[in-house]
């Protein structure tokens, strides 16, 4: 399986761009690791995995023009909207509230975690790349995810992020609304929610991204290295647990903070035993489809 970014054997080059190239030892481990996890007991020994696998070819291969066009033109929208949007929570600015507008960026980040969490679960674990609109467009990258985790790395920012910043467009354009029609009284009063919906926007936006560079072992930038590795944004050694068969832990891939609590309560597996209760559907039934090696 191919690394993310081509790696050097030099432990401590910095490339043109100024990247840091962390090609040490441990991280040529991990990646090992990964791969290793990644192709679990019951997959059997000596199939391809990766990018040639024929499974994952045939699901790379529905993603088509109409969904590139549909994918540049919501990232644009939202990246318009969200700088609107930042330029009028700044014109509102209030420096006498910042331990509620932290307080308020905490939970938008909390809040976005979490329905990473759900979107993520929900994906893997429920319905089929044949269902009508969102089984090729939603569905299928996270069924190329598992059986070929590199593949985010090989995937631009719009092929990685605008579903992510697509689904933020009502929710960002609703706040703007708000402040171009409430009077400065009302603004006052709603502020700290919009400041919510702003952080919870970003970080939605920037999962997909966090999330690839979990997977990215070589050239990526120091700044992005150390958050990682203090937690702020989701750490490799923590996404990998979610890669090992039948890939059923650690949804959240935001910053992974709320995967902790909500493996400890059994979360995810209550929620299961529901919802097979009700409708009689087989958890990750149509994932293991496709992970399965002919
Ligand atoms: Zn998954
Ligand atoms: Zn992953």
């Amino acid at each position: 399986m191919a690394p993310c970014n081509k790696a050097t054997n030099d432990a401590s080059t910095k490339d043109q761009n100024g990247v840091n190239n962390t090609t040490d030892m441990a991280d040529s481990k991990n990646k090992s690791l990964e791969d290793a996890k990644t192709s679990n007991s019951k997959r059997q020994p000596g199939k391809k995995w990766g990018s040639g696998n024929a499974n994952a070819q045939q699901l790379a291969g529905l993603y088509s023009k109409e969904k590139r066009a549909q994918e540049i033109i919501g990232l644009s929208v939202c990246v318009l909207l969200i700088a609107v949007d930042f330029f009028l929570l700044v014109r509102y600015f209030d420096s006498s509230r910042t331990i509620y507008i932290i307080l308020s960026a905490l939970a938008g980040i909390c809040t976005a975690d979490f329905a990473s969490g759900i979107v993520h679960w929900g994906a893997d674990t429920w319905g089929t790349v044949d269902f009508p609109i969102i089984g090729p467009a939603l569905l299928r990258p996270f069924r190329e995810h598992h059986i070929d985790p590199t593949s985010i790395c090989r995937h631009d920012f719009i092929e990685t992020n605008a579903d992510c910043f697509t689904i933020c467009i009502p929710f960002i354009g609703y706040s703007i609304f708000k402040f171009c029609t409430y009077s400065p009284e009302q603004i006052a009063l709603t502020y700290n929610f919009e400041m919510y919906v702003f952080f919870l926007a970003c970080f939605v936006t920037m999962t997909n991204e966090f999330h690839k560079w979990s997977h990215t072992y070589f050239g990526l930038p120091k700044w992005i290295s150390l958050l990682q590795d203090y937690h702020v944004i989701l750490p490799r050694i923590h996404h990998r647990y979610h890669h090992v068969s039948p890939h059923e832990v650690n949804y959240c891939i935001t910053t992974g903070w709320l995967n902790p609590p909500l493996e400890a309560i059994n979360f995810w597996r209550k929620a299961e035993h529901v919802i097979t209760k009700l409708t009689g559907a087989i958890p990750r039934s149509d994932d293991m489809k496709w992970s399965k090696v002919e």
